[in-house]
Parts: C-alpha cells; structure tokens; sequence
C-alpha cells in the first residue's frame, strides 16, 4: 500500500554532497531524510559492499544515531510528483514523501562512448570496473587496458591494481602538454598534487585513442593508437571513460533547465532558482569529491536556515571550484578520435541494438527515436542520448515523466489522482 510521509529536508543521495548536507542540516533540530539507490551509502567515491567499510561509514554512523535523521539505502526517486512532492521506490514498496526543502545530490554518471567492439563482454566504464572491484568482483590475474580520458583513468587503474590485476596500458586521450599544465598547476592544491603523484603508473600514455576492442565471445585486445602509430594490445578487460555527466533528471522533472553536461545551476549558497530546492556535489558541475563536501555542508545549513553558517563556508567552495576550472581548462575533452574510429555497424543505442548506420540521415534525436527505437530500452536514452549530445551536438533527450525504471507494484499504488500521465520507463 503507497503511503504518503513528510519530512523537513528532503536529501537525494548520499555521496559526500548528500552526507555532508544531511550532517549540516541535522544540527538544526530539523527532521531530515536521506535517500539514496544503492545498498549502502558512500556514492561514488566511496562505495562499498554491505557489511564493508569506506570513509562513508563514520558518518552515515553518526548520521544513524540522530534523533532527526531517517536514512533510506536502496530507494531510488523515480518520479517528481509535485513541487514538494516526490515518489521513493524501495524493495517495500513506494511511497510519497512530501518535503519542506529539498538538496538534490545526486551526482554524475560515466560519459560513455561508442567505438567498434564496446559491447563485448569484458569492456566496461572506468568507474563501473571500479563499481565491480568494489562490490566484489575478482580482477587477481587479470590484464587490463584502460582507456578514454580524465583523471578517473588513474583512479581505476590504481583500483585495479590493488585488486591483484595487471595494468597493460592506460590510454589517456589528452596530449602531454595539457596533462603537464593540469599536474603543474596543482600546487595550489597540495592533497591534490600528493594524489597525482601517487596514482601516476609507468603505463601511462599520453595523446593515446582507443580504437577498437577486439575478440568474438569476449573482449581478447584492443587496438590503440598513439600519435602516428598504431598497436594492439592482448587483455582480459578493456575499461573505457571519457568523463563525467551530471545526474540532472530531477531538476529537470521540477522544471529547472540545467545545461547539457554543465549541472544544475545554483547560487553561492547552493540555492537554485526554486527557492525550497537546492542542489550540491556532482549534479551542479564536475569538480571532485572535496567541492562536493563543502558544497553539501552549505547546501545543508543553507537549507536549515543556518545561513550565517553556511556563509563562512564559501571561502573554501571558492577554493574547490578554482580546482574544477583548472582541471576543465588544462585536461580539455577531444572526443574527435573516438568519433573517427566509429563503424557503421558500431551499436550506438545498446539497449536497442541501433547502430550507427540506421542514424546516419537523422539530424537530431526525436528524429532518431521517430525512426528506430534509438534510446527507447531501458536506460532511456542516458547512455546513447549523451553519447550524442557529445558526438554529434544533439539536443539530450527530455526526461519523462517516471526517470527510472520502477517496481510495478509501486507504479500500481499510486493514488489515481497522482499518478504520471503517460510512462515511458516503467517496468
Ligand atoms: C562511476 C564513478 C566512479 C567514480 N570514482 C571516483 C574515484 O574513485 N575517485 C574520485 O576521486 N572520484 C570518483 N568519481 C567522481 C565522484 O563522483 C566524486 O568525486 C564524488 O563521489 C561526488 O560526490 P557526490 O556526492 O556529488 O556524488 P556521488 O558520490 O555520485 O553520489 C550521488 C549518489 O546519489 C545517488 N542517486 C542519484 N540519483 C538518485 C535518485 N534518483 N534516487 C536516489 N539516489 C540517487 C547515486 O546512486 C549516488 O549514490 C567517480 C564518479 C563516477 C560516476
């Protein structure tokens, strides 16, 4: 049976935005409900395994013991029901849950592209290798290649290593002299310049493509270029990431207008232009777990009424964003080789099967979907969809009514006078 339950600020994700914003907000007094869709809470950075531990366990810890927090792993906003209103989904069932004030922290998704041999069992993004590795998946013995560009290269590699896998190549796209102005700018910010220096490996190189991954039943190798050269190399896994897209559905659905791969935009006290609706972290603009932190803690006392608090933190915000620009500016995304190396017969929407070949003449992407099922399985359009925008510069596709997939028993409970007009995702 759907039931409708209120609460003071309402906090989607519980990544380092959403713990920080839920740690703010709780010293008001206010009662506070944190949501998030995986078993546990830690978000991207911090993910674990249930019964694990990460640097998120402390605080979802102190978080549990508050009288004024309600914490819900496993529960996923599928749909926005009103200005104040929005629909859970949990293994339980569904409900409403109303709120005062709502922090979107939601934060970002791979920004994955299509290129020969990328739907062979073994290739994977960079994060979703580490997503495996973390929720225990055996990489000891392994060789694997890891390609695309952004420092979550490095980041997954080093995962993987630790995890007993060897690292054949790290294929980074961008070229050594822009990575040598992102690595020489980072005094300014010395945990940042410790990290780069900790996670650099010998097999890192420079101005490197990925062009196709290679086997019939599974992925064998992968075929690379560097420079003018080109070379193939024999592996267990291919990892692929070409950066990070906001996760801005939810503004979306509330009619803000986030920009395409830009986040959802807030003031300097994370506030975005509905004044009861607020947004931190990721889902506001690439920039790294520390710009999330100080973004969830504004966001957090902002939204409590704590403003004063919540001012003597912009100094440090300031600092993190300085971060996030210098890393945009000096580590520039060039998705042009990757776009070369596409085939017509390389699927673009995976869920459907579409490939290139059948998009060819469309110009955009309600085009694309008019003419095949391009965006229309599952993921509705959140993988292909972006992969275009980047590819191709079309317009993303608009978020339906439910954002995600949903239990149908959930869907089915909704009061009649509530319920989304039309679905397109549900199950
Ligand atoms: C796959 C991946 C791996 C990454 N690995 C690293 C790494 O190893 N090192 C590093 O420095 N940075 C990593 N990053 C970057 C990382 O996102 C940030 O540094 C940091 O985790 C951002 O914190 P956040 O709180 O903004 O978002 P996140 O940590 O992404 O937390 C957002 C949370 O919100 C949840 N969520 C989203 N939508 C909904 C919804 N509708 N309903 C309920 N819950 C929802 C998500 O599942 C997630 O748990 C990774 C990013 C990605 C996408």
């Amino acid at each position: 049976m759907t039931h409708c339950a209120h609460t003071n600020i309402l906090i989607l994700g519980a990544g380092p935005a959403g713990l920080a914003a839920a740690g703010a907000a709780a010293t008001s007094g206010r009662s506070v409900t944190l949501v998030d869709d995986n078993s546990c809470p830690g978000g991207q950075i911090w993910r674990m395994r249930p019964g694990g531990q990460s640097q998120a366990s402390p605080l979802a810890s102190a978080l549990a013991r508050s009288p004024h927090v309600q914490i819900h792993q496993g529960t996923r906003c599928v749909w926005v029901a009103g200005s104040h209103q929005v629909m859970l989904d949990a293994e339980q069932g569904g409900w409403l849950q109303t709120f005062d004030q709502l922090i979107i922290c939601s934060g970002a998704r791979e920004l994955l592209l299509p290129f020969p041999g990328w739907t062979l069992p073994g290739v994977t993004g960079v994060g979703g290798l580490q997503a495996l590795i973390k929720s225990g998946v055996s990489v000891k013995g392994q060789r694997i290649v890891i390609a695309g560009s952004g420092p979550l290269l490095l980041a997954s590699a080093r995962t993987a290593q630790q995890a007993g896998a060897t690292i054949v190549r790290v294929a980074e796209q961008a070229a050594a002299a822009s990575l040598a102005r992102a690595a020489i700018g980072l005094w300014r910010w010395p945990n940042k310049l410790q990290q780069a220096v900790t996670l650099f490996t010998p097999v890192h190189r420079p101005n490197c493509q990925v062009l196709e991954a290679t086997g019939t039943q599974k992925v064998e190798g992968v075929r690379l270029r560097q420079g003018k050269r080109e070379h193939h190399l024999a592996c267990d896994r291919v990892a692929c990431g070409f950066g990070l897209v906001p996760n801005t559905e939810v503004a979306q659905a509330l009619g803000l207008t986030p920009q395409a791969h830009q986040g959802i935009a807030v003031n300097d006290l994370q506030q975005t232009q509905l004044t009861h609706v607020f947004a931190a972290g990721e889902c506001t603009g690439i920039g790294g777990a520390e710009k999330a932190w100080v973004e969830g803690e504004i966001a957090g006392l902002a939204a409590s009424g704590q403003w004063e608090l919540a001012q003597k933190k912009r100094a440090e915000r300031a600092r993190w964003h300085a971060f996030a620009r210098h890393m945009q500016r000096n580590w520039p995304a060039d998705h042009s080789a990757t776009a070369a190396a596409m085939k017509p017969d390389t699927l673009v929407c995976r869920c459907e099967d579409i490939p290139a070949a059948e998009l060819a003449d469309c110009t955009g992407w309600i085009e694309a979907k008019l003419h095949t099922r391009c965006g229309m399985g599952p993921c509705q359009g959140k993988v292909c969809g972006t992969a275009a925008a980047t590819l191709w510069g079309w317009q993303p596709p608009p978020v339906g009514q439910l954002m995600h997939p949903c239990r149908i028993g959930s869907l089915a409970n909704i009061p009649c006078r509530h319920g989304p007009a039309s679905s397109t995702a549900g199950s």
